[in-house]
């Protein structure tokens, strides 16, 4: 891996992994790309970037080409709850994205990483210590074109040879970019919130666990599965991962260790809460630890302590 490309390097992902790359491999070898190209933003004023729609595979051959690309990191796509109110685009954008950048990765030998999700699984998966191996049957159009997603990966790989590789991420929750859409996005929020007006208005019900994971161990475990000897890889298309399960109880308490004026209420989204509950509880990690090596270094209080000593620096900005 000396020269990657990224889709979708302005979402919550793309800036924290397109920072990594640029300083472990410079800043020249590493192309950003995103459909939108905000002034002023660090990934586009600070190394190599171009707009690029994920649905041109034109464009996208092109530049693969032109930048010499040894690696694709395809990271455009619609979470979960833009999904559910657009499930056409997110059908057509996720899945021609995901084809796209796999034909690309196919005619010009490129190591490929896509990110799947905890929303590859379905109410009739197990909800607690989710198997590696076990019944997907997502009822959400995220879900639908992340198993799918995972399916054709896997296509990919065997068929072609194409060296695919991807992880089932949890909610994400980090500090930089802001989440795009997704059903843990309230556990972003709420440390805004906390920090802004010591409030914070839940939209899921007390006793709604999903795993989580902050960002650095994100971005950790992506450097780590894309440098893993493939010999050793059982699985490819994904692995699970998850560095916590916590509900909104939770969290609240663990911000009140640091902010004890910290309150909280509830209005429940009906629709958040439907696909959230929809998710597994908990996911279990043995593959991702046994084949490649991944160990989460933040729980909870470690995230939450971190999460507002950053934000709060941001803000006051
Ligand atoms: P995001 O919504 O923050 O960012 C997506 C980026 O893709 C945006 O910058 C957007 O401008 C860009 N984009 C949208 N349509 C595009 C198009 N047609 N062409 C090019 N770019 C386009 O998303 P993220 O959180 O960074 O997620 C990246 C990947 O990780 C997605 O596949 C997502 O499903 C997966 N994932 C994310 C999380 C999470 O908590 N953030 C959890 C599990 C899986």
């Amino acid at each position: 891996m000396k020269r990657v490309m990224v889709t979708g390097a302005l979402g919550q992902i793309g800036v924290e992994i397109v920072s990594r790359l640029r300083s472990e491999l410079g800043v020249d070898c590493v192309l950003a790309t995103d459909i939108r190209q905000p002034e002023g933003n660090p990934i586009v004023e600070n190394g190599v970037f171009e707009v690029l729609d994920v649905l041109d595979a034109e464009k996208m051959y092109e530049l693969a080409t032109e930048f010499q690309a040894d690696t694709m990191i395809h990271l455009a796509s619609l979470l979960s709850s833009v999904a559910e109110d657009r499930p056409q685009d997110a059908w057509y954008i996720n899945m021609t994205g995901l084809t796209n950048a796999l034909e690309v990765s196919r005619k010009l030998d490129l190591k490929f990483f896509t990110p799947s999700s905890i929303g590859a699984f379905g109410p009739s998966t197990p909800k607690n210590d989710t198997p590696q191996d076990t019944l997907q049957r997502p009822e959400t159009m995220y879900g639908i074109t992340k198993v799918s997603g995972e399916l054709l990966c896997d296509y990919y790989y065997t068929k072609f040879g194409v060296d695919t590789r991807s992880l089932r991420f949890p909610g994400l929750i980090s500090y930089d970019a802001l989440p795009g859409g997704g059903t843990t996005d309230y556990a972003v929020e709420i440390y805004y919130e906390a920090l802004k007006n010591n409030h914070y208005t839940c939209p899921l019900e007390a006793g709604t666990f999903m795993d989580m994971m902050y960002m650095p161990d994100a971005i950790d475990a992506i450097m780590m599965l894309l440098k893993a000897e493939p010999t050793k890889l059982r699985h490819r298309n994904a692995f699970n991962v998850s560095a916590m399960s916590f509900d909104p109880v939770l969290i609240e308490a663990s911000i009140k260790k640091i902010r004890p004026d910290f309150t909280m209420d509830y209005k429940v989204n009906q629709k958040l809460q439907q696909i959230a509950n929809s998710w597994p509880d908990h996911i279990d990690c043995e593959c991702a630890k046994e084949e490649w090596g991944f160990i989460p270094k933040y729980d909870l209080d470690a995230m939450t302590c971190d999460m507002l000593e950053k934000l709060e620096a941001k803000l006051s900005k």
